[in-house]
């Protein structure tokens, strides 16, 4: 029997994938992954979907172990899917039904007997605002609008692992602050993982995160004590754009943004370097920034 008690963790550990290609798309894995947001950050090509396909047991990884609660993720697979969640980076054909007809099919999928399908499918329309939309078809949707429905169809039969993969990615301000509210509503009493390249994904939403790249894991912990980490070492200095190959080749440039159309550089540095560089504070793109660099 399994108690919502035993499902409070993820703990995954040495998972490896390689492709028929000869990519290493995870490279010994290990993450403990606690319940509420877990945001798991990572440039295109980290690995990030490998993973998330992996523990929505889309497929097989070729070594290492995923348990949740009591649950093996990598063998027990049906039951995997009666407590998960799935919003995927690619969501396929938007149905030309409507919001409400295909929720209703989905749930009958899932098992959802007749007499509560109603029910459920109403407040779940309800819970991520597209109840007056829901005799819309899905393929009239705005980004934001698909999105949210998205995370209706993965909270049918209330599941305790969700996962999210790269959810914000070309939705506008806006939706995306919509749907940061709507996830951060969910992640209370359920694993939630959110796959990522948007550093502000997880600086809004997320408690708990990994940093990977080359599928290798460069960071896990709280946000916070990632940011501790580089208390001190941020150093910044705005310039000309015809000084940037020079800053970067002197320099261990970890950002470049334009604020006004001038660049602003970001360098990591022990020491004060002088030269016009004042301290800045640390934020999480110079951490995302320099752990993939020292990678
Ligand atoms: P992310 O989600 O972080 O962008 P992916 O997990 O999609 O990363 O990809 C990780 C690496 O594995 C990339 O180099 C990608 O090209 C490669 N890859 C992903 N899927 C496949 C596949 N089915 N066959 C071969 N290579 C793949």
């Amino acid at each position: 029997m399994i108690t919502i008690h035993d499902l409070m963790q993820l703990t995954i550990r040495n998972l490896s994938k390689t492709y028929s290609n000869g990519v290493q798309a995870l490279q010994d894995v290990s993450l403990d992954i606690p319940t509420g947001m877990y945001g798991l950050l990572g440039p295109n090509g980290a690995g990030k979907s490998t993973l998330m396909r992996t523990l929505a047991t889309l497929q097989e990884a070729d070594s290492g172990t995923a348990t949740l609660g009591d649950i093996n993720v990598l063998q027990d697979k049906d039951a995997v899917r009666r407590v998960l969640g799935y919003l995927p980076q690619e969501f396929g054909i938007y149905p030309r039904i409507s919001a409400v007809d295909m929720l209703d099919h989905l749930a009958t999928l899932k098992g959802i007997a007749g007499s509560q399908r109603k029910e459920v499918v109403s407040a779940l329309l309800q819970r991520v605002n597209l109840w007056e939309h829901r005799k819309k078809a899905v393929s009239s949707y705005s980004g934001g609008m698909r999105q949210r429905f998205g995370i209706a169809q993965a909270l049918i039969g209330d599941p305790k692992l969700i996962i999210v993969d790269e959810p914000t990615a070309g939705l506008d301000p806006g939706e995306r602050n919509r749907f940061y509210n709507l996830l951060s509503e969910i992640g209370e009493n359920v694993i939630v993982i959110l796959s990522t390249h948007i550093v502000d994904d997880v600086k809004e939403l997320c408690s708990n995160m990994a940093i990977i790249n080359g599928g290798r894991v460069l960071f896990a912990g709280a946000p916070e004590a990632a940011l501790l980490e580089m208390e001190g070492k941020i150093w910044e200095k705005s310039i000309a754009k015809s000084e940037v190959d020079e800053y970067h080749s002197q320099y261990k440039v970890i950002s470049s943004k334009l604020v006004a159309g001038k660049p602003i550089i970001h360098i990591l540095s022990d020491e004060n370097p002088g030269n016009g560089f004042r301290a800045a504070a640390a934020g999480l793109e110079d951490v995302f920034f320099s752990k993939i660099m020292a990678a």
